[in-house]
């Protein structure tokens, strides 16, 4: 296997199902297990991993079809980069019991030509993580996925790989919301710049969302990242509705003062977020129940 093979075998790797529904857990486990292989993990064991797996899994990925991290990390050796110490065949069908994985003792590992690769190049760590981010989640959840997981990129290898996109959809979204958080109406400015506000995609560019209007918000940081956790949604009368299942300090002051509260609308009703986008949020990336 040489590095474009690789690379190759990395970019066919499923994570999306039709209409843009979510399905990454293989991308998760992958960016999992290259934080283990830098930090010199070369081996995980199912039974050891399991529950953080299940843990981050659920912060990361869909509400409501969390897989068990038995199915990627047995199915995962299916796409060539991934082996397990023994797979188990039932009826010729392959047997993914988390029970088994972990009564006898089952772990995997990347294959040992990968592993020679990962150790000649060093910046292929780097590179294989970036790919899997760009294709499956927005840029305001990359850090977080990477500090949960602990592994380590150069700022700069991040910044500079990002991908060009549309610079008029930023303009156009920030425009139509008037410079202001739709949510709060945060409107910092240094001079004529504005400070930390962003141009948010109701559904992910990475599932297919267009850079249109009506798939945009006006969102401060904060506001950005709670809203692609998946802490609140909008609901079809542009309410903000947020998710039981969020607490701790700063609830009120970031989101319950603005439950069912109707965002700040943009200037023109055309503009307006449409009702299929704002679905697809609620399904793919919402967590739990609105308060209401
Ligand atoms: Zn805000």
């Amino acid at each position: 296997m040489d590095r474009k093979e690789l690379e190759s075998r990395w970019a066919k790797i499923k994570s999306w199902k039709a209409k843009g529904k979510r399905a990454p857990h293989k991308p998760l486990l992958l960016l999992y297990a290259l934080a283990a292989w830098q930090q010199g993990r070369t081996k995980l064991q199912y039974a050891e991993e399991e529950a953080k797996l299940k843990d981050y899994f659920r912060e990361f990925g869909p509400p409501n079809s969390a897989p068990g991290p038995n199915y990627p990390f047995v199915y995962l050796s299916s796409d060539k980069i991934w082996e397990l110490s023994e797979l188990h065949r039932i009826d010729g069908k392959i047997n993914s019991s988390p029970k088994r994985l972990r009564e006898e003792g089952i772990s995997a590992q990347f294959p040992a030509e990968m592993q020679a690769l990962l150790r000649e190049q060093p910046d292929l760590v780097g590179h294989l993580a970036e790919q899997l981010l760009q294709r499956n989640f927005p840029e305001s959840l990359h850090q977080n996925i990477l500090q949960a997981v602990g592994l380590e990129l150069e700022p700069a290898f991040l910044l500079s790989k990002r991908r060009k996109r549309d610079p008029r959809f930023r303009g156009q979204i920030l425009e139509a919301y008037g410079y202001a958080c739709a949510v709060c109406g945060f409107n910092l400015r240094l001079g004529h710049q504005p400070l930390a506000l962003e141009a948010a995609h109701i559904k992910w560019h990475q599932a297919g969302g267009p850079d249109r209007a009506e798939n945009g918000l006006a969102l401060c940081s904060m506001h950005h990242k709670l809203f692609d956790l998946g802490a609140f949604r909008i609901d079809d009368s542009l309410r903000m509705q947020v998710s039981h299942k969020v607490h701790g300090e700063g609830l009120d002051y970031y989101l319950l003062r603005h439950q069912a509260q109707q965002i700040r609308l943009p200037h023109l009703k055309k503009y307006r977020p449409k009702e299929d986008y704002l679905d697809w949020h609620l399904q793919e990336v919402f967590q739990g129940y609105s308060r209401d």
